[in-house]
């Protein structure tokens, strides 16, 4: 079999490492891919950066789950996000090795003690997530001086909160958090270990309302008033929405405002720090995806990318993404179509319906919108199936919550290119 492996991989794609074009027909026609490939919009995760960076009354770190692409690190900090969520001691050593001045911030609550000393002693780690008590001595024993077994004196810590979910698709409210009735002793505690205390949520993912912020912002003033400890920073996390079809959240700016409003009420530091952590709002608009259609039987599509590839959420939790087909020559009204990824799996099935030109055919390009935020970042190379090559695009995102052009606010989300 070794001749067919050569054979094979003469015909790999060429590589376009500087190369920026037009949009996805472009790349289709000058690369014919018969794999799925990525696209990326610098331009898009730009502006959408500096609206936060901008806009947010408090500082934006970037939540590196959602999209941890090397590239994409580069472009916010471009954009001047200097602080960065990570949950794992990979994704430290990834951003420490990208950035080499960003802000690390480990913020996933339960952590090796191995991963929090690393990050600490190797990487300049000194903010640190924590919902226990359990979890504040793992943090103080890492981080001693091993010499002198001295305490550090330079811990930033964060007490995870928890709050509901109700107002977001996708909960984040049963796993991590104290519960309030705990959390005012967990407060006290960690206040002795620390010169400066946070507090940090997460609604949950896509909030689709800006009173979920209300709420948990509610909540973590009843905590802190009863725990009566000085709080140096409340950090909301992420879930400020993304746009998808059938998921078009209120303004930005709203969500900003209130969050603005309810902060400045808790009683706090009267210099406290406001942080949010957004994912999906920064990285959403940054890649979309151009599959080709293998096959077709009826109303479903056998494409080339799936449940295992860029397409979880398509088909985990119905998560509708906008689709275009890139050939012109479709002249059929539009179908709803369901699509089955490549895989060998029935489960990697995604029921859309994602409306397509009635004509469309084997061998037909679609292009699949916002995979930016926890679409590329979830690919697996289950079956075989998983090589994306990426490509830089110049033109507009499918959807975009900062072009300018919405209903609402008239003209308020323009944030202006370089
Ligand atoms: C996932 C996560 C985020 C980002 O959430 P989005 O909904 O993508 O904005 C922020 N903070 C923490 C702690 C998270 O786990």
């Amino acid at each position: 079999m070794v001749w067919l492996a050569s054979f094979w991989g003469s015909l790999e794609l060429h590589s376009y490492p500087d190369e920026i074009f037009s949009d996805a027909a472009a790349v289709v026609s000058a690369v014919a891919p018969d794999e799925p490939i990525i696209l990326n919009r610098p331009h898009a995760a730009l502006r959408a950066a500096r609206f936060f960076t901008e806009k947010f009354p408090g500082k934006t770190l970037y939540a590196v789950k959602a999209n941890p692409a090397p590239s994409l690190l580069r472009v916010l900090w471009e954009a001047n996000v200097t602080h960065y969520d990570v949950a794992s001691i990979a994704e430290v050593r990834l951003v420490r090795a990208e950035l080499p001045e960003a802000e690390l911030c480990f913020m996933h609550p339960i952590k090796t003690r191995r991963a929090i000393a690393e990050a600490y002693h190797a990487h300049k780690v000194r903010t640190f997530s924590l919902d226990t008590t359990e979890e504040l001595h793992k943090i103080v024993e890492a981080c001693r001086n091993p010499e002198t077994g001295a305490a550090a004196d330079d811990l930033r810590l964060c007490v995870r909160l928890r709050v509901s979910s109700e107002f977001s698709e996708l909960s984040l409210a049963s796993k991590f958090g104290c519960d309030l009735l705990e959390a005012p002793a967990l407060l006290q505690e960690v206040r002795q270990h620390c010169d400066w205390l946070g507090a940090c949520f997460h609604v949950g993912s896509q909030a689709m309302t800006p009173f979920a912020f209300v709420q948990a912002l509610d909540r973590t003033r009843a905590a802190i008033a009863d725990a009566s400890v000085v709080i140096d920073m409340i950090d909301v996390g992420g879930g400020f929405p993304s746009i998808y079809p059938g998921m078009e959240p209120p303004p930005l700016e709203d969500y900003f405002a209130l969050i603005a409003q309810h902060f400045e009420a808790l009683p706090i530091a009267y210099n406290a720090e406001l942080w949010c952590e957004p994912g999906r709002a920064l990285a959403a608009e940054y890649s979309s995806l151009v599959v080709q259609v293998d096959k077709r039987r009826g109303e479903e599509l056998f494409i080339n990318d799936g449940a295992y590839g860029a397409l979880y959420d398509a088909a985990h939790v119905d998560w509708r993404f906008p689709v275009k087909a890139l050939a012109d020559n479709l002249r059929d009204p539009e179908v709803g179509f369901a699509f089955y990824g490549p895989t060998c799996d029935d489960a990697d099935y995604m029921q859309g319906p994602f409306p397509l030109p009635g004509d469309i055919q084997a061998g037909d390009y679609i292009e699949i919108g916002m995979i930016g935020a926890y679409g590329a970042a979830m690919k697996t190379g289950f079956n075989g199936f998983g090589n994306a090559e990426e490509f830089t695009v110049a033109d507009e995102p499918m959807l975009s919550l900062f072009r300018g052009d919405r209903q609402r606010p008239e003209s308020d989300n323009v944030v202006s290119l370089r």
